[in-house]
């Protein structure tokens, strides 16, 4: 979908992140390291942590201890970010949420070029190119007119990737973006992730489908209250989780 030679990818590495929301240690130390290209695929119980700990990847939560470093820009908790820096980390990493938040009084069309325009500012005219490019690509060209309202689940799941992609992100982050959709309609979207993690994007995925884990992710990393409590090969821990709540876990989701 996306071209291997027009992304410049970069590692993410989350290093002894801690987060509170007043009393409750939400994140307890974690540490990550996710490799330029590769694919982490993010499991555990709900409530232990991993969407926050995804929002604490682009800012959209301020983490109260640890580091984050997107490329090679590095974000240490405490430090106080200037707007340039938080706009220049928010550009490398493209976020897609469980519910699709696509401007319901826009066109598809414009929906993609809308953020391009004001973040890159990339005239009009080059943002709905680009735009009607990456609808292509995830077989929605004939929808760029229409309102996401008309389309389907599946389909509006697609142009929130695709509105993502258009700002040449250098890292994608996804939570549970299936989880809202039916099987069938799942299967669209994960396909177009699927072929972004053959075009080398890095990425890292918070799902409950233990196919696309296994057969997608290089790495499969297990939460639970906060901390990692298992991670490695996904085949591997899918096959013979090392603790008891792994184990619970994928006996409830397989
Ligand atoms: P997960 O995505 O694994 O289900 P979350 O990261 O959403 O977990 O939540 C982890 C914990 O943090 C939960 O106990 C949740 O209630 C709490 N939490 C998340 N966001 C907030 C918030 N904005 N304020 C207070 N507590 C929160
Ligand atoms: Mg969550």
């Amino acid at each position: 979908m996306t071209e291997a030679t027009e992304l410049a990818i970069a590692g993410v590495q989350i290093s002894n992140l801690s987060k509170r929301f007043g009393d409750h240690l939400v994140l307890d130390d974690i540490s990550m390291n996710v490799k330029p290209g590769s694919v982490t695929a993010l499991i555990g119980p709900s409530g232990s942590g991993k969407s926050t700990l995804l929002r604490c990847v682009n800012l959209l939560e301020t983490p109260d201890g640890g580091s984050i470093t997107v490329g090679s820009q590095t974000i240490r908790a405490g430090d106080r970010v200037k707007d340039r820096e938080l706009l220049t980390l928010r550009r490398q990493v493209g976020m897609v949420f469980q519910s699709f938040n696509l401007f319901p009084h826009f066109t598809v069309l414009r929906n993609v070029a809308f953020p391009q325009e004001k973040i890159l500012g990339r005239s009009r005219e080059e943002a709905e190119a680009r735009a009607r490019v990456l609808l292509e690509r995830v077989g929605l060209a004939d929808k760029a007119d229409q309102h996401p309202g008309k389309c389907s689940g599946g389909q509006q799941q697609r142009i929130a990737i695709v509105r993502a992609l258009a700002l040449n992100p250098r890292v994608m982050l996804f939570d549970e973006p299936t989880s809202a959709l039916d099987p069938e309609v799942g299967v669209e979207v994960l396909t177009v992730m699927r072929e972004l993690a053959d075009a080398g994007m890095t990425m890292i995925v918070v799902t409950h489908e233990m196919q696309f884990a296994r057969d997608v992710s290089d790495h499969l990393v297990v939460m639970a209250d906060g901390h990692i409590i298992e991670e490695g090969d996904p085949a591997e821990i899918m096959a013979d989780p090392r603790e008891e709540r792994t184990r619970r876990f994928l006996n409830a989701v397989l």
